[in-house]
């Protein structure tokens, strides 16, 4: 691993006058922590007087489109060109909401090649250790809460406005699952509080992103509870498995299927939820557990997966009868954790 200089050091690069050029990335499909980290943040460069671009490996759900300058957002799959030379011609390079680079496809190639120094702002377990600079905690809630940390390292709470506050608090309350998880800290609640005084309207994110959904991706919900939903009572398992066939009868777009894999955790006597999509390119999976099941673990050895300790994902190139056979030998090997 690359010798890691202290976080405050980063202080006089944005105080300089001549500004870093600045390239914000987060990860394959991001969601709202993910994009709300990034948004607030170049919201912050911008007032720094710094050029900043927010580059995404990939397109994100219509829920997160109300964030500010969302619209200037390069889609590097969309912009593959503009993307590269974004990235090839930064200073640096902040990487958020990820731990290893294959989490961005195929834009990791051209973070690990450009000359920039890249700075890491992550809470999940084990980063891989591109980065030179390093924000990194699993103690946060999430990565909006510790962009709001380096805002704080840098003595520029006072530049926190709603454009900034409301991007953040998006993402804080999304990986909180609205201040439920057990990540959800003290210290959580009161970066909370300062971004609801800088003008984050908690009841209009909240509204924008759990009241905002299509027709369609409602009774696709309702579908896959009452028809999908496999409940391996043995286990304490529940399982969904979305076919390719169902994805088009609902007309399922990206960011329709956030959410549901939380509805098997919500069945008395559930200690995982798994869901198996049958995406375009690959099988995709979704890992939720209660207590002691390290769905990280499970994800990791038998999916090509990782993530949280009790949420994970992973992804599979066998055909999706496959994965649900594989999935429930390997659930079998873990019995004693269900
Ligand atoms: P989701 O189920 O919402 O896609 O992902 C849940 C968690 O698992 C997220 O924290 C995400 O970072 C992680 N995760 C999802 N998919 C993958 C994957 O393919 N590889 C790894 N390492 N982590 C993943
Ligand atoms: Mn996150």
């Amino acid at each position: 691993m690359k010798k890691l200089n202290n976080i405050t050091e980063l202080k006089p690069l944005l105080a300089a006058s001549v500004k870093p050029r600045v390239v914000i990335t987060t990860h394959h499909k991001p969601d709202a922590d993910a994009l709300g980290s990034s948004l607030g943040l170049h919201h912050y460069f911008l007032k720094l007087g710094i050029t900043s671009h927010v580059v995404t490996p990939t397109d994100y759900g219509e829920f997160l489109k109300w964030m500010p300058k969302e619209n200037e957002v390069v889609n590097f799959e969309e912009f593959e060109g503009k993307s590269a030379e974004l990235v090839a011609t930064a200073d640096l390079i902040f990487c958020l909401d990820f731990n290893a680079l294959k989490r961005i496809n195929n834009l990791g190639k051209l973070v690990a090649e450009s000359n920039a120094e890249k700075v890491l702002i992550d809470h999940h377990l084990e980063p891989e250790g591109f980065e030179d600079y390093r924000l990194w905690t699993t103690k946060a809630s999430s990565t909006s809460e510790l962009v709001f940390w380096l805002i704080e390292i840098m003595g520029h709470v006072d530049l926190i406005d709603e454009a900034i506050a409301s991007c953040l608090y998006a993402g804080i309350m999304t990986d909180t699952a609205s201040f439920k998880h057990p990540s959800t800290t003290a210290t959580t609640h009161r970066v909370a509080a300062v971004l609801l005084e800088k003008g984050a309207k908690s009841n209009r994110i909240f509204e924008s992103i759990y009241d905002n959904y299509s027709e369609s991706r409602t009774r696709f919900i309702g579908f896959c509870l009452s028809e999908r939903l496999q409940i391996l009572k043995e286990y304490s398992t529940a399982l969904i498995v979305v076919t390719a066939e169902d994805l088009k009868r609902f007309q399922i777009i990206t960011g329709d299927s956030e959410g549901l894999v939380n509805y098997g955790l919500s069945i008395t006597g559930m200690k995982l939820s798994v869901l198996i999509i049958d995406r375009t390119v690959a099988r995709k999976m979704s890992f939720r557990s209660r207590d002691t099941f390290p769905a990280n673990e499970f994800a990791r050895k038998y999916f090509n997966g990782g993530g949280h300790f009790n949420a994970a994902g992973g992804e599979s190139m066998d055909p999706i009868e496959l994965v649900e056979t594989k999935f429930k030998e390997a659930l079998n090997t873990y019995k004693n954790l269900l």
